[in-house]
């Protein structure tokens, strides 16, 4: 989620934005209509030159995208068809495996925003990666979607890696660094990214540029979310055993790519903590 959804989620209702849209559109029409009368000065063929300009615009609309807010549920169909055909040209075998189950070796945690993708982000294959996705790659206790999500990821799926992925100009982390109020689940969602604000609070402001301190404060969110998964009681197990590995990654929405985050071992092999948290096979009571 980018800081622009959030100031068009602020604006929604505001006429300002509506009227640059119309204006957008008119601007549009105003243009085709001036290609038109020059090829018409120019004794083009006007029939063709009518055909050209439109599929132009048709092509801007979305450009450089597949699809535009325009675009039909069948515009979606015919596209899933050719990429559907490509995908069986390109790796034929891959929707034969998949129509006999997933084994995903790994659980991709990360951002609702539509600027990333962990196929895209990765060049992997369906059935590769198991995915939760919510604003600003949250673990939250209180979710049963991030805790359904691990336990069956890791119990079941036995994945192998936990990728936690935040990125660069999150809308969530945004609206957390600024004091607007955004909206009632919103501002409650984003509670746990305020908090690590709030411990956080002089380190941020040594930072000046703000897209800077939006970046540091989307990485100590992505270090708070894997401390979160480490007290997962089914990531204890599988981590004690040396079954899973955990990793904390940054993508950087202008460059495409991902970077690695240093992650503390506070939690590893600690046996207080373990003891904590009850995930002694044989508890002995409460002290
Ligand atoms: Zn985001």
């Amino acid at each position: 989620m980018g800081i622009n959804n959030i100031i068009r989620f602020e604006h929604a209702n505001d006429p300002t934005i509506e009227n640059k849209h119309h204006h957008h559109k008119h601007k549009q029409i105003e243009d085709e209509e001036n290609l038109l009368q020059k090829d018409l000065l120019n004794n083009n063929n006007s029939s063709t030159s009518s055909l050209s300009s439109q599929s132009t615009y048709e092509s801007s609309d979305s450009y450089p995208f597949q699809f535009s807010r325009d675009s039909s549920l069948q515009d979606f169909l015919k596209s899933n068809k050719q990429a559907t055909d490509n995908l069986k040209i390109r790796n034929p075998e891959i929707l034969e495996r998949s129509g006999k189950g997933q084994s995903p070796h790994t659980l991709w945690i990360g951002c609702s925003d539509s600027r990333i993708n962990e196929c895209t982000a990765l060049g992997c294959q369906p059935g590769e990666i198991f995915t939760l996705r919510n604003i600003a790659n949250l673990i939250s206790y209180q979710d049963f979607s991030s805790m359904s999500a691990l336990k069956f990821a890791i119990d079941v799926l036995k994945v192998r890696k936990i990728i936690v992925c935040g990125h660069t100009d999150c809308g969530g982390v945004w609206a957390s660094l600024s004091s607007k109020k955004i909206g009632d689940v919103l501002d409650s969602w984003l509670t746990p990214i305020r908090q690590i604000r709030a411990q956080n609070l002089n380190l941020l402001k040594s930072i000046n540029d703000p897209f800077e301190r939006c970046s540091k404060l989307s990485e100590l969110n992505v270090l708070n979310s894997i401390n979160q998964v480490k007290k997962h009681s089914s990531f204890v197990s599988a981590f004690k055993n040396g079954d899973i590995e955990i990793y904390g990654l940054i993508y950087d929405v202008k460059t495409g790519y991902l970077t690695e985050l240093e992650l503390s071992d506070e939690f590893d092999n600690n046996d207080d903590f373990n003891d904590v948290f009850h995930l002694n096979e044989h508890g002995d009571g409460y002290h």
